[in-house]
């Protein structure tokens, strides 16, 4: 797809919208006393608005990822991100596709849009049933979501099947990487300039281990990127937010340890699972989670809760009759969970 049919596919009004001019992006040279923005002047470290653009933070998550900081655009969480993008691309009555059992929010955000959620469900080995997927879409289609790995299968989908569908889709195609940090050798950010069409979203929210900061971030063409901060809330990443990311963008190493030794854990409990009575199947994750048949779910959600053990229940999603969702966590807590399965 072209740069100029992008343009074709944002809600026409949009466009011409004039984002909202923050104080301090209405001048240009040094600022050494700021009366501009109604502020307090005690020096907090949290008195003064965050920057609009987040140049600071876009420069060391570029800097780490080896991407253009200027094709970044950070989101409250990616959850915000999903619902900018929706937002976009849909009038009311266009459709988004997706292919559950998946992440949940695409189609929150289809909802909230007025959008229809169009869905075709993941083969029965999570894999993307592509012929099934294409003679779904049509010149409403705008967004197509895939989701790799997918949350809550925890399978990377094929390179050469996302690959395709980002060049055949007639509409957006946003990839959710927001475990990438498990195996980062699998992202397509590094071909992102390849696709047009194509938007990225990340989290510092899982392999970083900061859901609670609510930082996500969007890679995408600088017309795409444009258009995000067009509509976004203009202090949408604050101060505080930004300093921890910053904090930890600059020890990455630390980060790469946590996620090796979930890795870890995660093949632990590969290995102690299949061990038990109770469980039929585990799918194979590239993750911090898996994917877990049970022959009775209710019967297992039930004990662990008995023994204060929260896992999230999967089994009423599309191929997913039985299964629990659990996320490795400390070797003590995975030590419990194994424990409490054994008395099952
Ligand atoms: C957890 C998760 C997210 C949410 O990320 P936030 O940045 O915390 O909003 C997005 N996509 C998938 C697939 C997830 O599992």
């Amino acid at each position: 797809m072209a740069n100029k049919d992008i343009k074709n596919l944002v809600r026409p009004n949009l466009l011409t919208l004039k984002a909202y001019s923050s104080a301090r992006s209405e001048f240009k040279g040094r600022a050494d006393v700021l009366l501009d923005a109604n502020e307090s002047p005690w020096p907090t470290g949290r008195n003064r608005y965050p920057d609009p653009l987040s140049t600071e933070l876009r420069q060391a998550l570029g800097a780490f990822k080896n991407f253009n900081p200027d094709q970044i655009v950070f989101g409250n969480g990616s959850d915000e991100l999903v619902d900018q993008i929706t937002r976009i691309f849909c009038n009311a009555g266009d459709a988004v596709h997706a292919l559950p059992p998946t992440f949940g929010m695409y189609k929150v955000a289809a909802g909230i849009a007025d959008a229809e959620f169009r869905a075709t469900n993941l083969a029965p080995d999570f894999t993307i049933p592509v012929e099934e997927l294409k003679a779904s879409w049509d010149d409403r289609s705008k967004i197509l979501w895939l989701c790799s790995p997918n949350n809550p299968s925890g399978n990377a989908m094929d390179s050469a099947v996302l690959e395709d569908l980002i060049r055949t889709f007639p509409g957006i195609v946003v990839l959710d990487e927001a475990y990438i940090d498990f195996v980062p050798e699998l992202s397509f950010l590094p071909r992102l300039e390849e696709f047009p069409n194509l938007i990225i979203t990340q989290t510092l929210s899982k392999g970083w281990g900061m859901a609670g900061i609510r930082c996500g971030a969007a890679f995408a063409s600088p017309f795409i990127i444009q258009m995000l901060n067009t509509i976004k809330m203009p202090y949408n990443i604050n101060v505080l937010t930004t300093g921890v990311a910053l904090e930890a963008l600059s020890k990455p190493e630390e980060m790469k340890a946590k996620v090796s030794t979930l890795i870890e854990e995660r093949k632990r409990l590969e290995r102690e699972l299949p061990k038990l009575d109770c469980v039929e199947y585990i799918f194979p994750s590239v993750t911090n989670f898996l994917l877990i048949r049970f022959k009775d779910s209710d019967k297992v959600y039930q004990h662990l809760l008995d023994n204060a053990i929260v896992v999230r229940n999967q089994s009423y999603q599309p191929n997913a009759a039985n299964c629990l969702r659990i996320t490795a966590g400390l070797k003590e807590e995975n030590d419990r969970l194994l424990e409490a399965l054994r008395t099952l």
